[in-house]
């Protein structure tokens, strides 16, 4: 069955068309600026050139038509026609409490994702016009909607609660939830299989470093603490976002710079993380090449960065008595490897050593460990939309 794969966002829409049965995908790409001016649609087919083009999607709709009518077209096309595509699998960030699994998207289950809104307000939303658009242009293909946030609900209380008010978790489901669930839930599995030893063993952490970042501790199959909150915007020091804080700073800088809780957030948001103390970028090859030529903001960004990596993992082997399996996922955790090894340098107490010429190898499932470190450390390539893929098949 060929599986469409969509990640819809406010104004931009990513796609895949996926094999269920070889797992191949046989084409994919990203609409952008949607419901703006100059929006374009890029396609790459499998065996083909990818194509950019200039085309009005003034609705999230019109986009997708046009990926279904590139995805159809007689010449660069990879499907006679649409009813080659069996099942459409919608990645959704935010499930809340209702949604511990992936879903068959009825209108309950939609209803259910709506009263979610008020937790994600930038990404619900824009997931949902995903879904009612595909539902318009396909109304007799299955759907299923994949949850960032499902894999975490396993958390236990002492994990998931704040130390606020309980009558914010009762009234206003103010706990934390973590995000990135799809990675985390496919990168410890392959892991295990990596490891050659059954998930439901295993001490896993997985630290899921891209542009967004979070660790998870995976116990025995199943997750039990995450670095994101009620929001992403919990945990690590990302590309923009500062991760951790006192939330007292919020107040301190508000009255400072004259700034209300909405330009507060959007410093904490967009304006933080490596960006904010490198003043170079958000993006870890700049700040790498920055720090190689001298740049002391580019090197303080990364150390501390790393500083609150190590943290979390050491955090995350109290949180499970120890741990078997550290695996790096995402655009840094799978290329950096400057990162991995200063990373892993703060673990020898954990008995850890790295085998440099793995440490090297890219673009693919690898232990980066020596045989005798008493964990096995990974690089295992995250991939989300097979993991939808897969969820899709096995509801529909
Ligand atoms: P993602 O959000 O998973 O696509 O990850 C994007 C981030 O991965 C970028 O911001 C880069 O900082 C990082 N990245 C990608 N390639 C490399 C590389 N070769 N070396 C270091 N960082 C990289």
């Amino acid at each position: 069955m060929n599986i469409l794969v969509i990640n819809c966002g406010s104004s931009s829409l990513k796609y895949q068309l996926i094999n269920s049965d070889t797992e191949a995908v046989l084409a994919k790409g990203l609409c952008e600026r949607i419901g703006i001016e100059g929006s374009q649609i890029t396609y790459q087919p499998a065996d083909g050139e990818k194509e950019v083009n200039v085309s009005p999607m003034p609705t999230h709709t019109q986009a997708i038509k046009l990926v279904l009518d590139a995805l159809t077209n007689a010449k660069t096309g990879v499907i006679a026609s649409l009813a080659e595509v069996g099942a459409v699998g919608h990645r959704v960030v935010h499930g809340g409490e209702k949604f511990t699994s992936s879903t068959l998207l009825t209108e309950e289950a939609i209803a259910a994702i709506e009263e979610c809104n008020d937790l994600a307000p930038l990404h619900n939303p824009a997931n949902l016009i995903g879904i009612r658009a595909c539902q318009e242009l396909m109304p007799n293909v299955p759907m299923v909607a994949v949850f960032d946030t499902a894999f975490h609900q396993t958390m236990p209380e002492e994990a998931y609660l704040y130390g606020l008010p309980y009558e914010y978790y009762e009234n206003y489901k103010v706990r934390r939830y973590g995000f990135h669930g799809t990675s985390h839930s496919f990168v410890s599995k392959r892991a295990a299989e990596v490891a050659g030893k059954p998930y439901e063993d295993l001490k896993i952490i997985v630290c899921h470093l891209g542009n967004g970042a979070s660790l998870s501790a995976v116990k025995n199959g199943k997750s039990v603490d995450t670095s994101m909150g009620l929001t992403p915007l919990e945990g690590l020091i990302m590309g923009t976002r500062s991760g951790d804080m006192d939330p007292a700073i919020m107040e301190y800088i508000a009255k400072k710079e004259n700034l209300d809780i909405a330009g507060v957030m959007n410093v904490l948001n967009k304006k933080s993380g490596v960006l904010g103390l490198s003043g170079v970028s958000s993006d870890f090859r700049d700040l790498e090449e920055a720090a190689n030529a001298g740049n002391a903001r580019a090197e303080k960004a990364l150390k501390a960065y790393n500083y609150r990596v190590v943290k979390y993992i050491g955090a995350y082997a109290a949180a499970m008595d120890g741990v078997d399996v550290i695996a790096f996922t995402a655009g840094l955790g799978e290329n950096g490897k400057t990162t991995r090894k200063a990373i892993c340098e703060h673990l020898t107490y954990l008995g850890i050593k790295i085998d440099d010429e793995a440490n090297s190898v890219r673009g693919k499932d690898i232990v980066i460990s020596t045989p005798d470190s008493k964990v096995q450390v990974m690089v295992i390539p995250t991939n989300e939309e097979l993991a939808i893929a897969r969820e899709t098949l096995a509801l529909v």
